[in-house]
């Protein structure tokens, strides 16, 4: 198997409600994201996915989010804009783009700082 991972970066402020019974006011982050794509067949260029659009469709989908209030996006409403559910959204939109070929996401990782990220790997319950 092999894997491709693409790193792309954003700026979004957002609001965190109830976590541990505490609300975390308005802040925000330059979030890193990184989308892994997984697959076991290469292509006759001897790729699995061209990074070029790889970093493309995370491009398109961060757009949806960069110098946005994450609270507004239609996708949180009712939902924390946590790092976690960011993760889930970038993968359902990579997710979308990769349908019908032989590639699977395999995960999604957002970063919020050095040392503190969240991942996504789908459901694989
Ligand atoms: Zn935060």
């Amino acid at each position: 198997m092999y894997e491709v991972t693409i790193e792309k970066t954003f700026s979004a402020a957002h609001a965190l409600l109830e976590i541990g019974g505490k609300c975390e006011d308005l802040h925000g982050h330059n979030f890193t994201v990184q989308v892994t794509v997984a697959g076991d067949v290469l292509n006759d260029e001897g790729l699995l996915l061209d990074f070029r659009v790889l970093k493309r469709w995370t491009d398109e989908i961060l757009e949806l989010l960069d110098h946005r209030f994450l609270n507004e996006v239609p996708f949180f409403q009712g939902i924390n804009p946590s790092s976690e559910n960011i993760a889930r959204f970038v993968f359902g939109e990579v997710k979308t783009r990769i349908e019908g070929t032989a590639l699977r996401v395999d995960r999604v990782t957002v970063r919020e700082s050095a040392n503190a990220w969240a991942t996504y790997r789908g459901d694989r319950s």
